[in-house]
């Protein structure tokens, strides 16, 4: 199984892909997260990439691709099942996700769209923060740790803020979404593919909504 989670930045795609790893199995790819890895590795690619995310602009396509064409290659682990989040967001990815998972005779299940007006994005990112140790995403207002200053996942006692959660950069982030990745939604929907959850909902509202997508695939 290969589902999408696509949404505008803060729509709450990686706190539910979390819990689709957590309760499914699912393998979760994460673009954004292997582009801070590699920020933080000072390859190559995170030297290039560096600039481009703090001001909030897209990596060239063909950089997105090749991380998850990579990943795709190297897992035995993703043969279950994948969650892609964050990828793809631009028309010219999901073409090149097209070619690669049909080279891998695998198919694309559902896109699920998390839908959040602009509004709430600001103060979504703007409160974000996670642990340093495992990643779990918290909220300063909407999804504090159970135990202040622990997490709850791993219990580790570190939290970092990301360097492109700034509200200058949000909104350029905002804008790039609307330009480059809403074209997507009528590229899935004309395949038949794309499903809508409310994403203004509650963290496990909205995870009960994605839940019952996946059983209507035939995966509860
Ligand atoms: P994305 O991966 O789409 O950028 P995140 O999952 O990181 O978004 O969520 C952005 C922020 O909003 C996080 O701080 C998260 O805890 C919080 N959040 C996620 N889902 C919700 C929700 N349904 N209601 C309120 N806050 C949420
Ligand atoms: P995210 O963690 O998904 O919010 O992504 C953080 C940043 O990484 C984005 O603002 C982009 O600069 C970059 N990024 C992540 N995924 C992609 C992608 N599929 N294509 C281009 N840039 C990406």
């Amino acid at each position: 199984m290969i589902i999408i989670l696509l949404g505008p930045p803060g729509a709450g795609k990686g706190t539910q892909a979390e819990n689709l790893q957590r309760n499914h199995g699912l393998v979760n790819l994460s673009t954004g997260d292997m582009l801070r890895a590699a920020v933080a590795s000072g390859s190559e690619i995170g030297r290039k990439a560096k600039a481009v995310m703090e001001r909030g602009d897209l990596v060239p396509d063909e950089v997105a691709v090749a991380i998850v064409a990579e990943r795709l290659a190297a897992g035995p682990g993703t043969a279950k099942g994948l969650i892609l989040d964050g990828f793809p967001r631009t028309v010219g990815q999901a073409e090149a996700l097209d070619r690669v998972l049909a080279e891998k005779h695998r198919k694309l299940d559902a896109v699920i769209e998390m839908q959040v007006v602009d509004e709430a994005l600001v103060a979504r990112i703007s409160g974000r923060f996670s642990c340093a140790k495992c990643g779990a995403a918290y909220h300063d207002t909407f999804n504090r740790p159970k135990v202040e200053g622990k997490c709850d996942v791993c219990g580790g006692g570190e939290f970092t803020r990301r360097a492109d959660d700034s509200a200058e950069t949000v909104k350029a982030r905002l804008t790039v979404y609307h330009r480059e990745t809403a074209p997507l939604l009528p590229y899935y929907r004309a395949r038949g593919l794309l499903r809508t959850v409310d994403g203004m909902a509650e963290i496990g509202q909205v995870a009960k909504e994605i839940d019952a997508v996946l059983a209507s695939l035939g995966r509860s």
